[in-house]
C-alpha cells in the first residue's frame, strides 16, 4: 500500500515568521495519520520549520537545489546543505522552474540523483502545456519527462522518488483537471515506469496531482487508483485551507 503525500508548495511566500506561525496553527489542528504531510518552503525558512516541526509528523521539503555539492554557483544552494538542515523532501522540475529559469529534463534528472546520493526524497514535477494538451500530445510529453527525470536510477531510489504530474494549464488558474483526466495520465506514468523498471518497483512509486487543486476537490483526485496525493500551491498558504484539505484528501482515500 502507498501512503498518500499532501505536499503544500508554497513558492515564493511568507517570511521566517511568517512560516512559523503557519506551523504552529497547523499543529493545533488534527492532522491524518494515513496521509503523509508535507509542507515545501522557501529556503531561508526551512532551518526553523525543520525545527518547529520536530515529532510532529509534519515533512518539510525546499522547492529546488543545484545538483553540484558544492561550488561557484553563485545563489544556488546544494543538496548536502539541505540535507545539513534536516530537510526530507526536495521539489524538483516544477514548470515554474523549467520555464522561468530554463530547467532542461537534463537538469532534472541531475538534481533527481543528486537528491537520492544525499538521502532526500525528490518530488519530481511533469506535465504538458496547454497546446500540447490540445494537440493530443500529453501522453508523449509527460512519458518524454518521465523518462529522462528517472534515467540511472536504481530500482531502490525509483520507488522512493514521487512523481507530481501537474498540467502546466491548471497551475494557479482555478481550473484543475478532471479527476478523471488526472487519472488516465498518472496511470500512464505508472505503466510508463513499470515499463523502465517492473511492475513492483511501479506499484511502489507514489503519483501526486498538482493543479488548482482545493479542500473541496481534493478526495475527488484521491479517490483515484493511480493517484497517491496531491501538490498544493495557493490552498497551501493558509493553515486552515491546507488542514480542511489535508483532512478531505483523507476521507477521500477511504472512499
Ligand atoms: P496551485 O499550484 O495549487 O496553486 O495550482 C500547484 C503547483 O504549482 O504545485
Amino acid at each position: 500500500m502507498r501512503k498518500p503525500v499532501i505536499a503544500g508548495n508554497w513558492k515564493m511566500h511568507k517570511t521566517i515568521d511568517e512560516a512559523l506561525r503557519f506551523v504552529k496553527e497547523l499543529k493545533e489542528t488534527e492532522l491524518p495519520q494515513d496521509v503523509e504531510t508535507v509542507l515545501c518552503a522557501p529556503f531561508l525558512a526551512l532551518p526553523a520549520l525543520v525545527e518547529e516541526t520536530k515529532n510532529s509528523g509534519i515533512g518539510i521539503g525546499a522547492q529546488n537545489a543545484h545538483y553540484e555539492e558544492q561550488g561557484a554557483y553563485t545563489g544556488e544552494v546544494s543538496l548536502p546543505m539541505l540535507k545539513a538542515t534536516g530537510v526530507q523532501y526536495v521539489i524538483l522540475g516544477h514548470s515554474e522552474r523549467r520555464a522561468y529559469y530554463n530547467e532542461t529534463d537534463e537538469d532534472v534528472n541531475k538534481k533527481t540523483k543528486a537528491a537520492h546520493a544525499h538521502g532526500l526524497i525528490p518530488i519530481v514535477c511533469v506535465g504538458e502545456v496547454l497546446e500540447e494538451r490540445e494537440s493530443g500530445k500529453t501522453m508523449e510529453v509527460v512519458a518524454a519527462q518521465v523518462k529522462a527525470a528517472v534515467e540511472g536510477l536504481s530500482a531502490d531510489e525509483m520507488k522512493k522518488t514521487i512523481i507530481a504530474y501537474e498540467p502546466v494549464w491548471a497551475i494557479g488558474t482555478g481550473k484543475a483537471s478532471t479527476a478523471e483526466d488526472a487519472e488516465e495520465v498518472c496511470s500512464f506514468i505508472r505503466s510508463t515506469i513499470s515499463d523502465l523498471y517492473d511492475s513492483s518497483v511501479a506499484e511502489a512509486v507514489r503519483i501526486q496531482y498538482g493543479g488548482s487543486v482545493k479542500p473541496e476537490n481534493v478526495a475527488s483526485f484521491m479517490k483515484q487508483k493511480n493517484i497517491d496525493g496531491a501538490l498544493v500551491g495557493g490552498a497551501s498558504l493558509k493553515p486552515d485551507s491546507f488542514a480542511s484539505l489535508v483532512s478531505q484528501a483523507s476521507e477521500g482515500e477511504k472512499q
